[in-house]
């Protein structure tokens, strides 16, 4: 259950904004405007953070997040550019424009925002609420459509605090959004994909790289599942077996626990992680992803997953649970 706080609303002048800036330090979250929609921010680098980003939201999975940064500088500490992204991020940055990349080494993202990918979403915005934003917390920002789950996007302060007053700490706002529509995605891994249509048109793309956009598999929605061709996986899966609902530990396998209690047998397991030893679903959602990676590492014949409880963050967590036990 999401605790519930006092959302104050501000026009963006230099104390509220500095008062975002703050909230974003302290694990907070603030909506404000971009030149697309208005997005629900969280400080990118805080799993914390990003996991009460997702309750607020009320969504009943993880899917990843797009990372907002000031400049292409920013964004070079997060992704590795190839020579069409550093073609595209020149041309159309600051802007609607999303590059979907492979990881940078160090990259501080937490595992959480980009739902255990290999891969990031990186987007500089042009807004000049977001850029002021950006420069103030000096760091990543998350910031997906500033809605309830299901909901649409919203592109005034009034949409956001109809849908997320009572769940968020701020709104700062910034007017009517200008562009209305979600960003273009572009995956730059492989050859050029459109895996979003949205603010930049697919034409101006395609000039600007020289040659047309490859797509991304047809019929599956990008928002349910971000598949795409070449090395974009559908989600993060690990590649030791996983068993759920487990009240016991066999021989050779890892624990990944949760709650103070153990399971029988919890002693023969050859390496255990606890999601949250508090049972705090805020805490598990933001390990479950590094947690995984973790026990996927430790060479054992199978991860041993404990009950979560549905309610609340737990949906999401399950549902990932579910979908990294699925038979492959
Ligand atoms: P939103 O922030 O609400 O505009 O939605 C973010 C979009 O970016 C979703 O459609 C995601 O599936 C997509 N996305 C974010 N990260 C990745 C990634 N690493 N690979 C593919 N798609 C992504
Ligand atoms: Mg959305």
């Amino acid at each position: 259950m999401t605790v519930p706080v006092v959302t104050q609303m501000l026009k963006p002048e230099a104390a509220a904004m500095a008062q975002a800036a703050r909230i974003f330090s302290l694990g907070g979250l603030v909506a404000f405007p971009t030149e697309t929609v208005y997005g629900l921010g969280a400080d990118a680098g805080n799993g914390e953070a990003v996991a009460r980003l997702y309750e607020a939201k009320g969504r009943p999975a993880f899917n990843p997040l797009i990372a907002h940064v000031s400049d292409g500088a920013a964004a070079r500490k997060l992704a590795r550019f190839n020579a069409d992204a550093a073609t595209l991020a020149e041309a159309f940055w600051p802007g609607p424009l999303t590059l979907v990349l492979p990881k940078a080494d160090g990259c501080p993202v937490a595992e959480l925002a980009t739902a255990g990918l290999d891969t990031i979403a990186v987007r500089v915005p042009r807004h000049a609420v977001a850029q002021d934003l950006l420069a103030r917390f000096g760091g990543p920002i998350v910031a997906p459509s500033a809605n309830r789950s299901g909901h649409v996007s919203p592109t005034t302060a009034a949409h956001v605090l109809a849908d997320l007053g009572g769940r968020i700490d701020l709104i700062i706002d910034g007017g009517a959004t200008a562009v209305g529509v979600e960003s273009t995605i572009v995956a730059c891994i492989c050859e050029p994909a459109l895996l979003r249509p949205g603010g930049v048109p697919r034409a101006a793309i395609e000039r600007v790289l020289g040659r047309a956009l490859t797509e991304a598999t047809p019929g599956i929605a990008v928002e349910d599942a971000p598949l795409a061709p070449g090395m974009l996986a559908s989600h993060y899966a690990p590649r030791t077996r996983v068993r759920l609902d487990a009240r016991s530990v066999a021989p050779g396998e890892a624990l990944l626990a949760f709650g103070p209690q153990g399971v029988a047998g919890s002693e023969k397991a050859l390496k255990t992680l606890n999601l949250s030893a508090r049972g705090d679903l805020i805490e598990a959602a933001a390990n479950l992803f590094s947690h995984l990676r973790a026990l996927d590492a430790a060479g054992v014949t199978c991860i041993a997953v404990m009950p979560l409880p549905h309610e609340g963050l737990g949906e999401a967590i399950n549902d990932r649970l579910r979908r990294a036990a699925a038979p492959r």
